[in-house]
């Protein structure tokens, strides 16, 4: 069960998270978790090329360990960094020191002032720690770090495009993101084999949509 919008109650109740951008300039930032995955990630590399469009990736450690030529890739072709976690860690059913800890263990890989919690699933208490914990970080290793002075900025979204669900059709996926995407709105996809399927659909569609709407698109 997942809302393609994100509901105005959530965002009142975690108010300290960043759901979407200005409503008053036509940007969307597009964003891209859980690579990098061979193909996949390469797939999408080529396609925001084609439209000379950037974006986001919130990128699992241990993929980036596995896959380092493909993150390269990422960086390299100027798109924005953002952290995931190590092990991909479910935050309401994870220990706060053990899920700080994955992600401090990802963010030596990331070296990034982003991070978006996997399922958005994160705790009051985690965001606090979290937020004092990469802080105090900075205090003695601000070179390898590029953290502001609040810590992590914790990246939500108001658009799900849904292409993680086998039981959507690429078609109905497209549709999700068309009908809810407006000025400021972060969209979340995925650069995993699950969602290549609706990805592979969905992604030149939107990118060709929303250029022909006039919008342009941004890194977080
Ligand atoms: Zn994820």
């Amino acid at each position: 069960m997942y809302l393609v919008k994100s509901p105005l109650l959530l965002k009142w109740f975690y108010p300290s998270l960043t759901w979407n951008k200005s409503r008053s300039e036509k940007i969307v930032y597009l964003t891209f978790d859980d690579g990098p995955i061979p193909n996949v990630t390469d797939f999408v590399l080529n396609t925001l090329k084609s439209f000379d469009v950037k974006a986001t990736f919130f990128c699992i450690g241990d993929n980036i360990s596995k896959h380092p030529m493909v993150f390269e890739r990422v960086k390299n072709e100027g798109h924005a960094i953002g952290n995931h976690t190590f092990n991909h860690l479910k935050g309401w059913k994870t220990d706060d020191e053990t899920y700080i800890q994955n992600i401090l263990k990802c963010q030596q890989l990331t070296q990034t002032n982003l991070f978006r919690p996997p399922y958005g699933r994160i705790k009051k208490s985690q965001i606090k720690s979290l937020k004092s914990k990469v802080k105090s970080l900075k205090s003695y290793r601000d070179s390898e770090l590029r953290t502001n002075d609040s810590g992590l900025e914790i990246i939500m979204w108001d658009v799900l495009s849904g292409d993680f669900d086998l039981n959507l059709s690429p078609e109905k996926c497209y549709q999700n993101v068309i009908k809810n995407t407006q000025n400021g709105s972060i969209v979340v996809f995925h650069d995993s084999l699950k969602a290549f399927d609706r990805l592979h659909y969905t992604l030149p569609k939107v990118l060709k949509y929303l250029s022909e709407k006039g919008y342009q698109f941004g890194t977080l």
